[in-house]
């Protein structure tokens, strides 16, 4: 029997004939080609800058440091994320908190996080940056999270890592609210460069800075320059910035997907719905959907709901798995991850989190899953909860 993994990229001969027009070109890294899939991704989520990065994670980071974070400062997110979230904070030596989340949304729980400001407005610790996360590709309450971030001073750093070509209130997601966006193209993801990242930003400075971080913090831009250039191979480095560049041949991948991302929306909306509707009866807590936004549905996460079960996660996974089906589990809160214990982290801080996570598995979404792949899924899945299809 076929394996179904939980997800797969898609790489047409089209995207494969990109890369190799790549190779053959005078340029493999610092071309023509990085700023044109930094202009596609910028125009598709109609905003003014996206720096192109060698991995979100690396968006992430300089993204921080271009908001200022450093030592001393606090920033917090979601627990239920990749590590990513939560490390990028801690590689510019400030300190992590966490939000819990919204247990239907399953993102940051603006309740939460006005209870939480309220308390570090009165002991004087409020944080620097907020960092929520559009948790399987379903954006983030951002409007009423900008009117808090206006009232209490922070900035909004979104990781929609699994959200590239969401929206939000009719705008595409990393177009507004939020002080800067980063999209992961890891190859799981809804378009992928196999590794690559994203920031997006209105604000041009901030994009400026990013550029910098990004490619060591070196300049050879005349006007920018502090001091008179000796010659024409002048450049300075003007703040510590790293090697986080992405490669020609990766952008070159990227801008040839972004020419599909409209169909493969379209698949992702269309399997989603299919689930929804073949999974509805079964002792599962389906994914939220909400009017005002749509998710670019990178996962389909189902929890199994154990007041109507005495199946367990365990065994459902592990049924599934038997049945050459590649379920998963995002995520294991981070919070509780053996490292962040050390920081002084408890299971019981995020209530929400530990239980989403214990109940939670993440059948297939990909554009290519068929059909037929659909309905084996959902047959394991009936099989596995013990109960008799409709
Ligand atoms: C994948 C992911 C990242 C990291 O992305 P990379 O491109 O692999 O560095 C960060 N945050 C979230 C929520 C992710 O899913």
């Amino acid at each position: 029997m076929k394996f179904i993994p939980y997800s797969c990229q898609s790489v047409t001969d089209e995207d494969i004939d990109a890369v190799a027009a790549v190779l053959r070109s005078e340029y493999l890294t610092q071309g023509p080609v990085v700023p044109a899939f930094e202009s596609a991704f910028a125009a598709l989520h109609d905003v003014p800058h996206a720096v192109a990065v060698s991995n979100a994670t690396a968006g992430l980071h300089i993204a921080c440091l271009a908001l200022d974070v450093g030592v001393g400062s606090r920033v917090w997110t979601s627990p239920n994320s990749f590590l990513a979230s939560a490390n990028c904070a801690l590689y510019c030596g400030a300190t992590v908190d966490f939000v819990d989340i919204d247990p239907r949304s399953r993102n940051m729980s603006l309740d939460l996080l006005r209870e939480k400001l309220t308390s570090a407005e009165q002991s004087g610790t409020l944080p620097h940056v907020v960092i929520p996360v559009a948790f399987a590709g379903l954006p983030c309450d951002l409007r009423e999270m900008r009117a808090l971030a206006d009232r209490y001073g922070f900035r909004i750093l979104e990781d929609a890592s699994h959200a590239a070509g969401a929206s939000y209130l009719g705008r595409p997601v990393g177009s507004q609210f939020a002080d800067a966006t980063v999209f992961s193209f890891h190859a799981v993801k809804i378009v992928t460069t196999a590794e690559g990242g994203m920031v997006t930003t209105r604000d041009p400075a901030l994009a400026r800075r990013l550029q910098l971080l990004r490619s060591h913090g070196m300049t050879r831009e005349a006007a920018e320059l502090e001091h008179p250039p000796e010659g024409e191979w002048q450049y300075e480095q003007q703040m510590l910035g790293y090697n986080y560049r992405i490669t020609e041949l990766q952008a070159a991948l990227g801008l040839s997907q972004l020419k599909r991302i409209g169909d493969m929306h379209t698949r992702r909306q269309r399997l989603a719905a299919d689930y929804d509707a073949l999974l509805d009866g079964l002792p599962l807590i389906l994914p939220q959907r909400c009017t005002d936004r749509v998710s670019a549905m990178h996962l389909y996460a189902v929890e199994i709901d154990d007041a109507q079960t005495t199946a367990s996660r365990a065994d459902v996974f592990a049924t599934l798995r038997a049945s050459r089906i590649g379920v998963n589990v995002h995520y294991i809160p981070i919070h509780t991850q053996p490292y962040y214990r050390r920081l002084g982290f408890r299971e019981h801080d995020f209530p929400n989190s530990v239980r989403y996570y214990k109940r939670a598995i993440s059948i297939p979404l990909f554009p290519k899953l068929t059909e037929a792949d659909q309905a084996r899924v959902v047959d394991s899945l009936r099989t596995a909860l013990r109960t008799r299809g409709a």
